[in-house]
């Protein structure tokens, strides 16, 4: 089914735009850190999420360790059909060990809804599983110290369909600096598998006017699943 038609047929069902809700501005918190260089040792090998999971728990691969409280491993269902991949853990992240909670998730799990979805269906991860401090960005050998974990998730799950969530990830999975605007809406795919990538929902709390353009993208990946 084409996006339009798919669209037409949602609303002739009675749905409107399930994103475009009042939700409250995000805070941003801010820190002068300056980490020491990262310490990266060799990578285990896992044979389940389980294992995964659990050398995580004493994870210190890198700085990013030193000032979390929690490894956010990621949760949702081994089998999930959609897999979303954020940045990395926020504040609230990093106090509950759980990804995307906080305003960010709850529009996130709105987001979900409106695909068809429970929470637990689908996979929620980011690309650094600890919380980088003062919520900058994760930096190169960070990333490189970490990234061995997304790719033995997605290779464990095997979605049909990932979704990056926001620039930072959309730009780590498809390898490309380009904005989000020219990545958005088109198909890539990362470890074979199709890959979309769409605003973060951090993103939308400041600019709502764009919910649409997420809510367009979602249907493309709900009609790359209806095939
Ligand atoms: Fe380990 Fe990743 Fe946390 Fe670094 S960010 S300590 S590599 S789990």
């Amino acid at each position: 089914m084409k996006p339009r038609d798919l669209t037409r047929y949602l609303e002739d069902l009675g749905w409107r735009d399930p994103l475009d809700l009042p939700v409250e501005q995000r805070r941003s918190e801010v820190s002068n850190e300056t980490p020491p260089d990262a310490t990266v040792g060799a990578a285990p090998e896992f044979t389940d999420l389980a294992g995964l999971a659990q050398f995580l728990e004493g994870c210190t691969r890198c700085r990013l360790s030193e000032q979390r409280r929690s490894v956010v491993v990621g949760e949702g269902a081994a089998d999930a059909r959609v897999m979303f991949v954020g940045e990395g853990p926020g504040a609230e992240e990093d106090r509950t060990g759980r990804p995307f909670v906080g305003q960010a998730g709850k529009l996130l799990d709105r987001m979900i809804l409106a695909m068809g979805f429970e929470r637990g269906q689908t996979y929620i991860a980011n690309v650094v599983k600890c919380r980088p401090p003062g919520n900058r960005d994760p930096k190169d050998d960070e990333i490189a110290a970490c990234s061995t974990f997304l790719d033995r998730q997605v290779e464990f799950i095997r979605p049909e369909v990932i979704v990056a969530l926001g620039r930072f990830a959309a730009n780590r999975l498809t390898g490309t600096e380009k904005p989000l605007g020219a990545l958005r809406g088109r198909w890539s795919h990362y470890k074979g598998v199709p890959l979309l990538a769409t605003y973060h929902p951090a993103y939308l709390l400041r600019t709502p006017a764009d919910k649409r353009k997420v809510w367009d993208d979602l249907k493309l990946v709900l009609a790359k699943l209806a095939r």
